[in-house]
C-alpha cells in the first residue's frame, strides 16, 4: 500500500479485523451484486451498534469521528473480508447535507435514523429528460401556505423501491433564468399520498434503481432544505460527495482480489503478459487509494470537494471497469458462464461483476460529464 500502519493503526486493524471475523455473516462475504434489505440491513444495524457505522460523521452527530487513517483502515478490512455494498445515500450523501446546510430540526429528526438503519434514503434528481443536462428538469413543486404540492416523474432512483425518504430536485420557479436559478431541494416521505414506484431491472440481473412517480404529492414547507430557489447550489455539494464516496477503493480492492484468485484457479496467473497487466492494475488501485486518502483530508477541512471531485470520480469509475475487463481475461473461457466460479478465495461471479460495472462511468455524472467539468471549471479551457 502506499502508507504503513503506525502502532496504534495496526492495533486497531487487528480490532477491525477479527470483528468482522466474527460478526460479517458468512453469506454476506464476497457478494457480486447487493443483496436486498432484508438480508442486508441486520448487518447495517450491526455495524450501527458497533459505533462503526459511519466512520467519516463528526461524533457529535454519533458518528465514529475516525481519523483519515483509521477510515482507510476500515475501509481495507472491509474490502479484504469482501463486506456488501451498503446503501450509500443516507451515510455518504443527504447526512453530510443535513450537517452543512439543514436546519436543527432536519437534523435531529433525520440523522439519527440513518445512523440507526431504520430509514433508508432514494436520491431524486434524474427525470427522463434530465440527466447530464440536470438544470433542464421539469418535475414541479409549488409553494401553497405551509406545504409544497409536487407533480412530476423521476427516473434511475437507486433503491427507491426499498426507500423511506427521498431528497429531490424540484422546479419552483419556471421563469427563472438561467434555469437553474429556479430549482429547489426538497425532503419527501415517499410513503405519502400520491407516490408510485416502479423499479427497473438492470443488465446485471438485479433491481437496483426505479423510476419514482410523484402525482400532486404534499410536501410540508419546512422539508426544504436551504433556501427557496437556491436548491442547484446544495445539489452540487452533495455531488461533490457523491462522487467522493463512489471513487472509495474498497470495491477495486475487492476487484483485484477476485482477479488474483480466479487467475489462481484458471492458471492465468503464469502469463507473464498477464503479470504485467495485473502490476499495473495494482499500481493504479494503490493510486487511487492515495488519490480517495487525499480527497477526504481536503473534504474534512473544507466540508465539500468542488469541481476537483471529478478528477477522483473519472479515475476511480475508469478504474473498476479496466479491472473488471482483466477479471473476464483471467477468467478465460469459464467468463461467459451463467454461474459463479469457485475460487480459493469464494465464488466468483464474474459476468455479473463485470456488466455491473458498466454503470458507474453513468451515475453520479458520465465520465464526459466529469471531463467537461474539468475542462470548463478546472483547468478554465474555453468552451
Ligand atoms: C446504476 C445507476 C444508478 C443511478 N442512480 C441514480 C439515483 O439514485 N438518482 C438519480 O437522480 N439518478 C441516478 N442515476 C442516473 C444518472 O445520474 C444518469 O444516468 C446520468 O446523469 C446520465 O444521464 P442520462 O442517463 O439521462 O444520459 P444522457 O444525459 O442522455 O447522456 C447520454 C450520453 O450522452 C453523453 N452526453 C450528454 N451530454 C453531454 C455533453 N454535454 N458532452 C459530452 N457528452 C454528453 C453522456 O455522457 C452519455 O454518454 C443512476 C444511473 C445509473 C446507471
Amino acid at each position: 500500500m502506499f502508507r504503513r500502519d503506525t502502532p496504534a493503526e495496526a492495533e486497531f486493524r487487528k480490532e477491525v479485523r477479527s470483528w468482522l471475523e466474527a460478526n460479517l455473516p458468512a453469506m454476506l462475504r464476497g457478494r457480486t451484486v447487493r443483496p436486498p434489505p432484508a438480508e442486508l440491513m441486520p448487518w447495517y444495524r450491526t455495524l450501527s451498534r458497533k459505533g462503526w457505522i459511519a466512520p467519516h460523521w463528526p461524533t457529535q452527530y454519533g458518528g465514529m469521528g475516525a481519523t483519515l487513517n483509521e477510515q482507510i483502515v476500515m475501509t481495507e478490512e472491509l474490502a479484504r473480508i469482501g463486506a456488501p455494498a451498503l446503501p450509500a445515500q443516507g451515510l455518504n450523501h443527504i447526512g453530510p447535507i443535513l450537517m452543512e446546510f439543514g436546519t436543527a430540526a432536519q437534523k435531529a429528526q433525520h440523522l439519527p435514523p440513518i445512523l440507526a438503519g431504520t430509514v433508508i434514503w432514494a436520491q431524486g434528481y434524474s427525470e427522463p429528460g434530465a440527466g447530464s443536462d440536470l438544470a433542464s428538469l421539469m418535475s414541479r413543486a409549488t409553494l401553497q401556505g405551509d406545504h409544497f404540492v409536487v407533480r412530476g416523474h423521476k427516473i434511475w432512483t437507486t433503491w427507491a423501491h426499498h426507500s423511506d425518504w427521498m431528497y429531490a430536485l424540484m422546479r419552483t420557479d419556471p421563469q427563472a433564468q438561467p434555469r437553474h436559478a429556479g430549482i429547489s431541494f426538497l425532503l419527501i416521505d415517499l410513503h405519502s399520498p400520491g407516490v408510485k414506484v416502479r423499479p427497473i431491472n438492470t443488465i446485471a440481473g438485479d433491481e437496483e434503481f426505479s423510476e419514482v412517480f410523484l402525482d400532486d404529492v404534499v410536501v410540508p414547507a419546512e422539508n426544504l432544505v436551504g433556501k427557496l430557489n437556491d436548491g442547484w447550489r446544495i445539489a452540487n455539494a452533495l455531488l461533490g460527495h457523491e462522487r467522493l464516496a463512489t471513487a472509495n477503493p474498497q470495491f477495486p480492492l475487492m476487484t483485484l482480489d477476485r482477479i488474483k484468485a480466479i487467475a489462481r484457479a484458471t492458471g492465468v496467473i503464469d502469463d507473464p503478459a498477464f503479470q504485467d497487466r495485473l502490476a499495473a492494475a495494482s499500481i493504479n488501485v494503490t493510486t487511487l487509494s492515495a488519490l480517495f486518502s487525499h480527497a477526504v483530508e481536503l473534504t474534512n477541512n473544507a466540508h465539500s470537494l468542488g469541481p476537483e471531485a471529478s478528477i477522483i470520480k473519472l479515475f476511480s469509475s475508469e478504474l473498476l471497469q479496466a479491472l473488471n475487463d482483466l477479471l473476464v481475461e483471467a477468467a478465460g473461457g469459464h467468463a461467459l458462464a451463467d454461474k459463479p466460479v469457485a475460487t480459493g478465495f469464494g465464488d466468483v461471479d464474474v459476468a455479473a461483476s463485470f456488466f455491473q460495472s458498466r454503470r458507474v462511468t453513468i451515475y453520479g455524472g458520465s465520465s464526459e460529464i466529469q471531463r467537461n467539468v474539468l475542462a470548463r471549471r478546472v483547468l478554465n479551457l474555453p468552451n
